[in-house]
Parts: C-alpha cells; sequence; structure tokens
C-alpha cells in the first residue's frame, strides 16, 4: 500500500514576512510525485501570511500551512498561548506537537503531548507528532523503549484508529540541528520498529500512517534517506530556511 509522503519544513524560532514572500513564489512552481504533500511551519506570526501568500501564488493546492505548537486548551485566560480555532482562522491544516526542542527546553511532558494530540484532532488538524531518543539512550540501548515510551500516552489518549489522521516524525535528538544525520540503515530500522509498534496493535493503521525522518536531512542525503520502505518523507529543519535547497528535498520524495 501507497502510504502518503510528506516534506514538512520546521522554521522554528526563524524566517521572515520576507521568508513567508520568498517561499511562496519559489515554491509555485515545485513539481511534486503523486502522494507527496508539502507542508511549510512557520512561527505563529507568519500562518496568516503563508496561507495568503501561497493563496496569491496558485500554490495552495500543493503546499498546506502548519504551525509548530497549539495549547491544549480551547480559549480563555492563557496569556500567550495559541488555540486550535485560533490555527484554523489561518486556514492551518497541520501542527507539529511534542518536538524535542519544547520537551527538552519547555519541559513537555509525553502527557502534555497526547492532549494536545487530541485538542488538534478534535478541531481537524493533522498533527505531526514528534518522538526521538538523545544520544545517551541512543548509547544506553534505550531507543526503542524511549520511542515506545512517546508513542503509548498518546495511543492512550487518542486510540490507535485515529493514527489515520496522525503523521509520525522520528527525529533522533543528537541528530537534530548537529549536522549528524542518521545513516539510511540506522533510520530505517528505528522506522521499521516505529511501524512494529503500530502493528502489533493494528497492522492496518501501521501501514497507513506515515513516518517522516527529521535531523539534519539536506539536499545531499535527502534522496538516500527518503528511499529506505518505512521513510514516508521528512521533517525539515535548516534546510527548509533556503528556498532552493527546500525545493531540491521537496522534489526527492517519491
Ligand atoms: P534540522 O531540524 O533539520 O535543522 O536538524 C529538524 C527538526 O528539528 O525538525
Amino acid at each position: 500500500m501507497k502510504r502518503q509522503t510528506i516534506v514538512a519544513a520546521n522554521w522554528k524560532m526563524n524566517g521572515s514576512f520576507g521568508l513567508v514572500t520568498e517561499m511562496s513564489q519559489g515554491l509555485a512552481d515545485l513539481q511534486l510525485a503523486n502522494d507527496v504533500s508539502v507542508v511549510v511551519c512557520p512561527s505563529a506570526p507568519f500562518l496568516a501570511a503563508l496561507t495568503d501568500a501561497l493563496e496569491h501564488e496558485k500554490a495552495s493546492e500543493h503546499i498546506s500551512v502548519g504551525a509548530q505548537n497549539v495549547s491544549e486548551f480551547e480559549q480563555g485566560a492563557y496569556t500567550g498561548e495559541i488555540s486550535t480555532s485560533m490555527l484554523q482562522a489561518c486556514k492551518v491544516q497541520y501542527v507539529i506537537l511534542g518536538h524535542s526542542e519544547r520537551r527538552s527546553i519547555f519541559k513537555e511532558t509525553s502527557t502534555q503531548v497526547a492532549h494536545k494530540v487530541k485538542t488538534a484532532l478534535d478541531a481537524g488538524l493533522v498533527p505531526i507528532l514528534c518522538i526521538g531518543e538523545s544520544e545517551a539512550q541512543r548509547t544506553a540501548e534505550q531507543t526503542e523503549t524511549v520511542l515506545a515510551a512517546q508513542l503509548q500516552p498518546v495511543i492512550d489518549e487518542v486510540g490507535i484508529e485515529r493514527f489515520s489522521h496522525i503523521v509520525i516524525a522520528y527525529e533522533p535528538v543528537w541528530a537534530i540541528g548537529t549536522g549528524k544525520t542518521a545513516s539510511p540503515d540506522m533510520a530505517q530500522a528505528t522506522h521499521q520498529f516505529i511501524r512494529k509498534f503500530l502493528a502489533d496493535i493494528d497492522k492496518d493503521i501501521a501501514a497507513k500512517t506515515p513516518v517522516l525522518y527529521g535531523g539534519s536531512v539536506n539536499a545531499k542525503n535527502c534522496e538516500a534517506l527518503f528511499s529506505q520502505t518505512d521513510i514516508d518523507g521528512g521533517l525539515i529543519g535548516g534546510a527548509s530556511l533556503k528556498v532552493d535547497e527546500f525545493k531540491v528535498i521537496c522534489s526527492a520524495a517519491k
């Protein structure tokens, strides 16, 4: 079964209105293989502008807009938070949740991440659920235990069936922003573990859920990573800030 392939740009706390315009114009003529979707996730102040710019460039058919976080609360006295309905007002379709920077710097727990996944799903947004182990955890051979402990609370919270509307992004923490990419074989082995973990609960869901790889993906290594059986595209950080390089990465997705 052919799964959906997704290339998602995670701008993190970078970018500008200038980059919104440049990226939208650059992506307008992007040629994508069948079943490949591209999602651009800028910081919240740029979401509406990106939606407008993509529509203006007639690029909104093949490029979607995603956010980098959402509140687990619906509305009210939560200063600084952004709700699902606010994201929807900006025509956002995806939301990155549980990124390792949010887990480590902002101390988001897997339980909180699971609540956010539920809130996003209930609102009709597609969560891009990030999971990944640290270098110390990989060295201690705890990768599979860590990934299972990050996935299980989400399964418990929303049920396995709703994974048909979830995208998983496997991002080894030691590969994020470091230039150290997991080798295609190593990434494939971990993706295979993730798929088996889901398949042990529900084979059909496991076969359908896209699992993206993230961590120092660039124009040079994307093809080898994307050609692995269980890698269904990527979550791209640093390289997604450069229009030409990001286009090469998008075009490598099959
Ligand atoms: P990177 O970031 O591509 O800069 O390593 C990926 C991510 O954190 O999503």
